[in-house]
């Protein structure tokens, strides 16, 4: 694992094992004369706010025309950016390289208030992807701020999401990634402290980490819907349903993504060996000698061509049969912001850019 808590591709947290050369063309070889099955986990990859996100990104291309600037990566998959920079999107993190009067889109992780702010003053033609369950924690605590709370956030230093829920403030959210870090934060007062969490924990390490805010703070205010988000927690239930039918748990997912790494994680500490493959060719022989049933299932954000590439490369190393682990089917659709709606009106740039990159 690194240091930031995430699996590296293609390796197992578990003991270290040899790894034979990657197999493929001649080289492939049957893995067990047994025949190994695939389990397939449900609900699994692709969630509403990463859809949405893709979609916001394709219409602007399609609408605009190419390039089209896409702050941060529109979601933490390296298929998903890799195809899109082909079709002309242009992903930048820092907005002197977005020239006056483009086109600029906030990816699905959300932005602090400084990006946005910045942005308009620069005049650009702005669509939002950050997810709509995102944009709720930053609403509350915009709102809670003014009333004049103090927040603790359970997440991942450094990512994303985070910078951009703590940059919904000036000051006042204090950071704990561990129930280590909760014994050391020093809000400034405790009579109006509340908690917020990144959307994409892992629902277990958050309930343990927010059980020891609440026992050092015991009025703290808890939000009213928690904040991890419906995809993440049923992608989790479903390897908790999964690991213990399988002897192996493969995550599709790339090493950025954090709800990818928690599914890794979660399989891991269930007792199951545990891989997270950023594409098909990843994948290793040696890991199914002697594990004949294999589970796969995938991040919120990787795409369901990559778990079928997956599913193929596991079957020409001896796979015979691919089964649906019946779960929760997800209906949830966030709307396109305005503008890109298919009978949208055209968008302006905002008038006056002050300054170009
Ligand atoms: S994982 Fe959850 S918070 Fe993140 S984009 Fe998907 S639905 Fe939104």
């Amino acid at each position: 694992m690194s240091a930031d808590g995430k699996v590296e591709v293609g390796r197992s947290a578990g003991p270290p094992q040899a790894r034979p050369a990657p197999s493929g063309g001649s080289a492939v070889h049957q893995v067990t004369s047994v025949g190994v099955e695939i389990l397939l986990a449900e609900p699994r990859g692709f969630c509403a706010g990463v859809d949405r996100a893709i979609e916001i990104v394709e219409r602007a291309l399609q609408k605009f025309g190419a390039p089209i600037y896409v702050r941060h990566e529109i979601v933490h998959n390296t298929y998903v950016v890799n195809d899109l920079k082909a079709k002309g999107a242009i992903f930048i993190e820092d907005l002197d390289a977005v020239p006056a009067g483009a086109t600029l889109i906030f990816s699905a992780h959300g932005v602090s208030r400084a990006v946005q702010d910045e942005a308009r003053a620069r005049g650009f033609r702005i669509f939002d992807a950050t997810c709509p369950l995102v944009t709720k924690v930053h609403v509350e605590v915009a709102k809670l701020r003014r009333e004049g709370f103090e927040f603790i956030m359970i997440g991942h230093k450094g990512h994303p999401e985070v910078e951009g829920t703590m940059g919904q403030l000036d000051d006042g959210i204090h950071l704990v990634e561990d129930v280590a870090d909760v014994a050391r934060v020093q809000p400034d007062q405790t009579a109006r402290l509340a908690l917020v969490t990144q959307t994409t924990l892992s629902v277990d390490d958050a309930a343990a980490i927010a059980a020891a805010v609440k026992a050092r703070f015991p009025s703290v205010r808890e939000p009213k819907l928690q904040d991890i988000c419906y995809a993440t927690q049923n992608r989790q239930d479903a390897v908790k349903m999964m690991s213990p039918q399988v002897d192996v748990v493969i995550v599709v997912g790339s090493p950025t993504s954090s709800n990818s790494n928690r599914l890794a994680e979660l399989a891991r500490k269930l007792g199951t060996e545990s891989y997270m493959v950023d594409a098909a060719d990843e994948i290793q022989a040696s890991w199914f000698e002697g594990r004949p049933r294999v589970g796969l299932t995938a991040g919120a954000s990787a795409p369901e061509i990559l778990v079928n590439q997956v599913i193929g490369r596991i079957k020409a190393l001896g796979a015979v049969s691919v089964r649906k682990m019946r779960g929760i089917e997800e209906t949830v659709k966030f709307p396109l912001p305005k503008g890109l709606k298919p009978d949208a009106a055209p968008v302006a740039p905002a008038v006056s850019p002050k300054r170009n990159g």
